[in-house]
Parts: structure tokens; sequence; C-alpha cells
């Protein structure tokens, strides 16, 4: 809670979805089971610091809802941790999970420490302790809870926790599935390091193929020539800019916490990155303009405002000066309910987190998948599919007369490999939730915004899944 925040995120998530229970057929009971988080474990354990300190971690995994199972959901590793906000994120990888129909309940997991301040060989430590607390109480298992990275941690930390979690149970033959956003050589999936970035780009780009939409807020139809800022360059933003840039749109700022710059002609967020990895800082890019504060950039005129850090950054005191036609959140929770009425009041398109982020647990859920068959995307049927379509080339060239340019016939024939697979997969999952929640969102006049729809689309999922089970009859 701050000033600008009079509740708590949870309780924020908790509103959202009480706005939207109205637009539902469900009793009471049934709501309040979905809304509430089945478990919660709080704990805290010693680590020895380099300088041979005992320092207290505290850390949490919540587990919100055990309609489906495994649970699923990331490990932060930030200072600013607390039960409530691992609450918070539980709740919406639940309903995330639902809407993108990967099946599994909603889970998230954070350690209350600031992951700059500690030396490698510490994290490793804290993230190996963190697992085998996991491990005593039953909270982490292919089939029981599914961590994953976010904010603050990567494919390195979910090593550790593979590694810890195999050797705690030897012969366990898919403990691979243990956690996903793994490095590929550990079981990782090719694909999962960009996907929800590259989950971002599907979303909006399916919001901007709809005219309908595009006529409401005064934009051309796709994403050619569209102005984007991104707020945030860690894995999810700078994936959005990429995306963004490569398919013809234009990135004019870039924010990070140490502030903001501003290029009319667009940025290259590779060169951004590599001019912070060599200054520090992002500041002073060459050709572009400093903005004074990072949160500047939330206030510019663009087309499309991509805030992919933390949540609450755009509340009720800085909502009013959004001149964004459309927000894509990125980030879990970065508008709040108070920002999702002026947005209404303005015609602000919000395309909400738990359903536009969700290409991460989406390629999560391949990659659990891999674990589980202990097979690589693509393997069985590569080859297979590129005799295939040579073959039918050759009856085609034999049939005509005519023959296939070399480039083409590569193209035609050429049977897809994991990445391709994964990124086919995680296009179609986007674009199938995109046009749902629109759905949802035309077919009742009354809903105000796509958050609302999302979460009506949410909760229907949820409750029947319920109801499927016998638990409400
Ligand atoms: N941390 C990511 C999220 O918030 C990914 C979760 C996962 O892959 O389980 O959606």
């Amino acid at each position: 809670m701050s000033a600008q925040q009079p509740y708590s995120f949870f309780h924020s998530v908790e509103r959202s979805f009480d706005k939207a229970a109205k637009f539902t057929k469900w009793d009471l009971g049934i709501l309040e089971q979905i809304k509430a988080c089945n478990s919660v474990y709080q704990m805290r354990f010693p680590v020895k610091r380099d300088d041979g300190n005992i320092e207290v971690i505290e850390a949490y995994r919540v587990q919100h809802s055990h309609h489906k199972a495994p649970c699923k959901g990331g490990i932060r590793f930030s200072d600013e941790v607390n039960q409530d906000e691992v609450m918070a994120l539980a709740s919406l990888m639940t309903y995330k999970c639902a809407i993108v129909n990967v099946p599994f309940g909603g889970g998230k997991g954070g350690i209350k420490i600031n992951p700059k301040k500690y030396s490698e060989y510490e994290l490793e430590k804290i993230t190996r302790r963190y697992t085998s607390e996991l491990v005593k109480k039953n909270f982490i298992g292919p089939g029981i809870d599914v961590p994953a990275p976010d904010y603050g941690t990567g494919a390195r930390e979910m090593a550790w926790i593979v590694d810890t979690y195999a050797s705690l149970k030897p012969g366990e033959i898919d403990a691979a599935g243990c956690v996903t956003g793994k490095p590929i050589t550990q079981g990782g999936v090719r694909g999962r390091t960009e996907a929800t970035g590259l989950g971002v780009f599907y979303g909006i780009r399916e919001v901007c193929n709809m005219p309908e939409v595009m006529k409401k807020q005064g934009l051309s139809v796709g994403i050619e020539g569209k102005t984007v800022v991104v707020q945030g360059m860690g894995n999810v933003g700078f994936y959005c800019a990429k995306f963004f840039r490569e398919h013809g749109a234009k990135v004019i700022s870039i924010a990070e916490y140490e502030g903001a710059i501003f290029n009319a002609n667009g940025l290259n967020e590779e060169e951004v990155f590599a001019h912070r990895k060599a200054t520090g800082s992002i500041l002073n890019f060459p050709g572009s303009e400093n903005l004074k504060i990072n949160t500047d950039a939330l206030e510019l005129e663009c087309d499309i405002l991509i805030p992919a850090a933390l949540e609450n950054v755009i509340n009720g005191q800085n909502a009013p000066r959004v001149k964004a036609k459309i927000i894509g959140e990125a980030a879990n929770g970065p508008c709040t309910p108070e920002a999702d009425e002026i947005f209404a009041q303005k015609g602000i398109l919000c395309v909400p987190d738990m359903y536009l982020n969700a290409g991460g647990v989406t390629v999560s859920y391949f990659e659990w998948l891999k674990n589980l068959s202990h097979v690589r995307y693509g393997r069985m049927e590569k080859r297979f599919n590129e005799n295939m379509n040579m073959q039918i080339i050759k009856q085609m060239e034999d049939l005509t007369g005519k023959s296939v340019g070399d480039a083409q016939k590569k193209q035609i024939v050429h049977g897809a490999d994991e990445q391709e697979l994964v990124h086919s997969g995680l296009e179609e999952t986007m674009i199938t939730a995109t046009r749902e929640i629109m759905d949802v969102w035309m077919s009742n006049p009354e809903i105000p915004d796509m958050r609302t729809a999302a979460y009506v689309s949410a909760i229907n999922k949820v409750a029947t899944s319920y109801a499927e089970l016998g638990i409400f009859p």
C-alpha cells in the first residue's frame, strides 16, 4: 500500500475479479472459492554471506488454486517481495492459465532479496536452500507445483532448482518437469527465453488486426508504423521492443529505473542494451534525448505503451496524463483499478496482463510436456515431413513439366524444428485467446473493459472445471 495506492495488490486483483464476477452466473460460494488462495507457505532460513555473517532470508510460495494440477508460476527475487504481492501474483497465474487453456492452477514464489547485492555463490546457496524447503513441505514437483523465472530470476536459477530437486529425489524420471525456464542443456525448450515478449507482440498484433477495434482507437490496421514506448529493459521489455521493431513499429522511447530515452525516429533495443551494459545506464544513448524521470516515458504521445516492469506503475495519479491509445500490459499488474476507470473514460484500450503476458507460461507448458515426454519437439517428424514434401514437389514438377526454384523448394520442403513449433504453438494460443476475450467483451455491452472480459472468461473456465469435478454440482 502507498499514498497512490490505498489498498494492497492482492486486494486490487480481488476488486477486478469482483467487477467481472457480476457478469457471470456463478453462486457467491463458488466465486469465493475461486478467489481464495488455497495454500500460503512463508519460510525463513539462514544463509552464510561471503563475509561470514549469517542472514535470515524471508521467502514465500503461494498456491492459489488446485482446480488443476500442478500449480504453476514464477519465482521472483526482489526487495519488494511480501506475502500480499505473492498472493496477488499467484491469483493472476490461475486466471492467466485458464484464459490461454494451459491446464495448471496458479502459483507464485518470492524471495525477499535484491539479487544485485549478492554474489553468484550466495544466490546459488539461497536458491538451493529455498528449493529444499519446498521439497520438505511437498511444495514442488512435476505433478505438484512447477516454478519458473520471474522478475530477478532466469535460466541460471532454474538450473539450480532442478539440480537440487533431482538430487533430493533420486530416480524420479520426470524430475526435469519440476521447474520450467531451464537452460536447454538442463531440459529447457527452445523459444522459452523470448516467449513472454513474443506473446505480447502476437496479442497486440491480433488486436491491431481488428479493423473495428482500430477504428475506435483512431488507428490504422496493422503494426507497421505504430509508435511504441517500452518501460523496462528486462527480458520481457527487451523482446517486446525487438519484435515490434522487427515488424515495422517504431520504438520511440525506452525507460529503465535510472531514466528514459527518446528518439522520434525509433530506437534499436540491441544497441540500447549494449550501451547500458557498457556505461551502466540507458541515459545518454547516442542520437536520443534523455527524459528527466523514467515515469515521463509513460506519459508520452504514442500509439502503444508497454509497461514491462513492475506492478502499480500506472495509477489514479498519472493515468489522466497517459496519452497512449493502446496499453499492452507486459508486466503483471502495472495498471491499478483506478487507472482502468480513467482509461475507460478516455477511450484508451488496455490489453490486460493476465492474458497478454501469458506467453511465458504457455511456453513453460510446452517445456513441461517436453520433459514428461522426454523427447525434443520435431525430433520424430522433421525428416519425415521433409521427405514427404520433397516427394510432393517432385510429383508436381513431373506433372507440370515446370521446376520449382531452389529457394522456394527449400522453404516448402523444410520440416519445422523445436523453436518454430514452439513459436507456432504460442502464436495460435495468443490469437485464440485474443479472439475469445474480444467475443466475451462484444457479446455484452455492459462489460466496461477488456480486463473485465478476460476475468469473465477466466472465471467461467475455472468455475466450469470445479463444476465438472462435481465439487459444485
Ligand atoms: N513468471 C511468468 C509469469 O508471470 C512465467 C510463469 C511460468 O512460466 O510458470 O507468467
